[in-house]
């Protein structure tokens, strides 16, 4: 049997059906945009605003590291949790390339983000 998604409106009690997630994800949008214009659009100007120093590219993470723990815990501390999986993966592939004391700076960021995360931050 095919799963049946499921989702609510956050703006409204409007409920979605779907046999596949981005067809809901899609009606999700369309919705959104013909009743919660307003609300869209605000939340796309805080996005930009807010944004930008919570998603830091691979580069700029390696070149924080290299310029110590405080920098690079600054730099990363901001990255919320979805980017932060992706984000960390791909400084993880560096690993093998980076100088021994700036692989244990980034141990020491991985630890750091991960009792933020536990603590739900
Ligand atoms: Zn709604």
């Amino acid at each position: 049997m095919k799963k049946m998604w499921t989702a609510k409106c956050s703006r409204c009690p409007r409920r979605f059906r779907a046999y596949d997630r981005s067809a809901l994800l899609s009606n999700i949008r369309k919705h959104m945009w013909k009743i919660h214009r307003n609300w869209m659009l605000a939340r796309m100007k805080a996005g930009r605003l807010a944004g930008s120093p919570g998603n830091p590219t691979v580069g700029t993470v390696l070149t924080a590291i290299a310029q110590g723990l405080p920098v690079a815990l600054a730099l990363i501390r901001v990255v919320k949790k979805p980017r932060w999986d992706r984000l960390s993966e791909a400084v993880n592939s560096f690993e093998p390339y980076m100088k021994p004391e700036h692989r244990e700076i980034w141990q020491g960021v991985k630890t750091v983000k991960s009792i933020d995360l536990r603590r739900g931050s």
